[in-house]
């Protein structure tokens, strides 16, 4: 269950988890460090912190690239100290975690997984204290991190964390590197299909060298491209059903995307 530290550059680490294919991220500077997401439940943000500190013994402060309880539920051995998020992530812990527990104790009860559905009944939820809209900058000694809300994408308070010295962007679930890329998580009713290339352009005009997903291995600027091209498909089609032009099914044909994909874009908003 223990996840594998990637260095993406001097001093920046994405790390993988079999669980959820979830990636978090580390950022080190000379004088702090910054942990970016800090996975699902206070037993998984405890194996977290600890691999933080197999890696720098530097006073951390935390970032949420989003509210999903992947990202958010695991800060409690984090605490105390500094938590970053947009301002809508904290809107979304305070009215919506709890039901949200309730739902994945279930969703983890139902797959057999007792012992997670356990950590997340037990779990403590870290409200972020450090909140901002557009764009905040952190100097962690000789390095800076952005914090940069792109705009409105997987959920309307999406952060992306930039290193400008590294190329590095960790882009939370803005971009996701499961099997087809995006995956039936990547769109909710929270997602906003009609802003995400935009979004994506915001991204792309970075020049990240490296693109850190929420899920997946670390990818480049031309997955990215790739990515954008198809959500121009998905608004197309969902455009199609919606003027009745196509029906769910052709449209689920003629994408690039696996059918659970596809159907999961064209029930957003
Ligand atoms: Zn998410």
């Amino acid at each position: 269950m223990s996840g594998r530290w990637i260095e993406v550059a001097d001093g920046v680490h994405a790390r993988r988890y079999a669980e959820l294919d979830l990636t978090v991220g580390l950022v080190v500077g000379a004088e702090r460090c910054l942990v970016v997401d800090t996975r699902g439940d206070l037993e998984q943000g405890a194996e977290l912190a600890a691999a933080v500190r197999e890696l720098t013994s530097l006073p951390w402060s935390v970032v949420f690239t989003h509210a999903h309880f992947d990202h958010t539920w695991g800060t409690e051995r984090f605490t105390p100290c500094a938590v970053w998020a947009h301002e809508g992530c904290r809107a979304e812990l305070t009215e919506y975690a709890e039901d949200a527990r309730a739902n994945w104790i279930a969703y983890y009860r139902e797959q057999g997984k007792a012992e997670t559905a356990d950590a997340i009944a037990r779990t403590t939820f870290v409200v972020p204290d450090h909140l901002f809209t557009d764009r905040t900058e952190l100097d962690l000694g000789g390095r800076a991190a952005v914090l940069l809300h792109p705009g409105r994408a997987h959920t309307d308070h999406d952060v992306v964390v930039h290193v400008p010295d590294a190329g590095v962007l960790f882009a939370g679930d803005i971009v996701e590197n499961a099997e087809h890329g995006f995956s039936a998580f990547s769109f909710s009713s929270e997602s906003d299909l009609t802003a995400w290339p935009d979004t994506l352009d915001t991204l792309l005009a970075l020049e990240p060298r490296v693109i850190v997903p929420g899920h997946g291995e670390p990818v480049d600027a031309d997955f990215v491209r790739y990515h954008r091209h198809g959500l121009h498909e998905l608004i197309a089609l969902k455009a199609g059903v919606g003027r009745g032009e196509t029906t769910e099914a052709a449209a689920v044909a003629a994408s690039r995307y696996p059918g659970d994909v596809t159907l999961a874009a064209l029930k957003t908003p």
